[in-house]
């Protein structure tokens, strides 16, 4: 690999200055594993004759961001699309992304305006994809576990079944030997769902990607015109940066806070049904929350306390607050930037306020499609 002096390397991701020259790149194929979304050599035969020749022109796809989408849609195309080259641009990494601090419980309400069918999709391709790390011997490094537990609701709701009812394990309702345990609840839901820790998820995620080919660069991205010199098709996955970024003010910051305690006698999730008040045990204590405004520690722990009244002989392990990515409806879409009258075609995947581990693997899989939409359409053209 040929990289200028300015380019520094720490623990795999580049530290990109100023100036910066192209690399030259020897892609690893992606190693055949059960968790691989690599397409079958066969396809190829049927794609355009650039799009499967590596030797003439390698698709150089820059994705930005590098939280639980950003690196689930880098991993999916990497190993996707063998004849790209993914780079993700961030300028920060795990530990220190809104992802890393998530609850990350496989969970999420409903977008007012998204097809239910698409939310389901995105629902299911994640989990099922979870699930099958959950039951592999990857499960404990990768931080990812089935999580069995109760959602708890004051009255009787209108719908008793969420959309994504199916999707989870073994759902169904509350018996009144379950209920008796919280005497202000009316109704409840007993399933078995995923508990994804991104402090393990996103550094096997980064493993991943690096065995795909993919590279990742320390760099803020400021203009996406200016990345459309540098490459064939920009992925926007910056989350509540697109604020920023793309001027896009339906973005807007939803301040959460979680409490981690040491409280390993506590094995079942307890959720209210209002996402005020949960507790969800995990591999290296259990998470208390939550917040969507402000708030503080001692009034989430005494909520929770008297939900769970054992939690009064927890030990306190450490407080998290962050910004979710809050949008009316997640934005995964195509758009263009120009770039000295060229057109590069972005795909963008970001929005997903408090559900984005819940949703990062299927949105990452219809990120995919529309990368390839944009391959498929024309070959990228002369880079100036
Ligand atoms: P982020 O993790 O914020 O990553 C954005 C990335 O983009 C970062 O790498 C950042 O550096 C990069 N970036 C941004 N702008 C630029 C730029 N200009 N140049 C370069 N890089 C840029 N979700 C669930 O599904 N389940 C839960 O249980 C859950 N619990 C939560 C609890 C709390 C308290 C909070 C705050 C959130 C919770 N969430 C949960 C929501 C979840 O954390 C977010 O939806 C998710 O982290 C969004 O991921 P992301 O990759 O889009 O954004």
């Amino acid at each position: 690999m040929t990289v200028t002096s300015s380019v520094q390397w720490r623990m795999g991701i580049q530290t990109r200055s100023s100036s910066f020259k192209g690399m030259s790149l020897t892609v690893t194929p992606p190693a055949h594993s059960p968790f691989s979304t690599q397409v079958p050599r066969s396809l190829l035969f049927v794609a355009p004759f650039w799009y499967c020749c590596p030797a003439m022109h390698r698709v150089k796809v820059a994705v930005v961001g590098a939280g639980v989408v950003g690196l689930s849609t880098a991993v999916v195309i990497a190993e996707a699309l063998p004849h790209c080259s993914v780079t993700v641009l961030a300028d920060r990494f795990t530990p220190n992304t809104t992802s890393d601090g998530a609850a990350g419980i496989l969970f999420a309400s409903q977008f007012p305006d998204v097809p239910v069918e698409q939310q389901r999709r995105w629902f299911k391709r994640t989990f099922d994809h979870l699930l099958l790390i959950a039951s592999s011997p990857e499960a404990g490094v990768a931080g990812v576990f089935l999580s069995s537990g109760w959602q708890i609701f004051r009255e009787v709701p209108p719908e008793k079944k969420p959309y994504w009812s199916d999707c989870v394990l073994s759902f169904g309702t509350m018996t009144d030997a379950e209920l008796k345990r919280f005497p202000q609840y009316k109704f409840g839901q007993a399933f078995t769902t995923i508990k994804c820790e991104c402090p393990s998820y996103l550094p096997w995620l980064q493993k991943r990607l690096e065995k795909a080919g993919g590279i990742m660069i320390h760099e803020k991205v400021t203009d996406l015109a200016e990345l459309g010199l540098r490459y064939d098709v920009i992925v926007n996955c910056s989350g509540l940066g697109s604020r920023e970024l793309l001027g896009d003010e339906d973005v807007h910051p939803v301040r959460g806070q979680v409490l981690r305690v040491h409280a390993p006698w506590l094995q079942h999730f307890v959720r209210v049904a209002d996402g005020h008040t949960y507790i969800y045990p995990g591999a290296g204590g259990v998470t208390l929350g939550g917040t969507r405004q402000a708030a503080d520690s001692q009034a989430i722990f005494e909520r929770c306390r008297r939900l769970e009244p054992s939690l009064g002989s927890a030990r306190p392990l450490g407080e998290w607050v962050g910004l979710r990515p809050g949008r009316r409806n997640p934005r995964v879409e195509r758009g263009h930037v120009r770039v000295h009258g060229r057109r590069v075609p972005v795909v963008h995947n970001y929005g997903h306020g408090g559900w984005g581990i819940t949703l990062s693997w299927g949105t990452a899989l219809d990120a995919l499609d529309l990368v390839r939409q944009c391959l498929n359409e024309r070959p990228p053209e002369a880079r100036l």
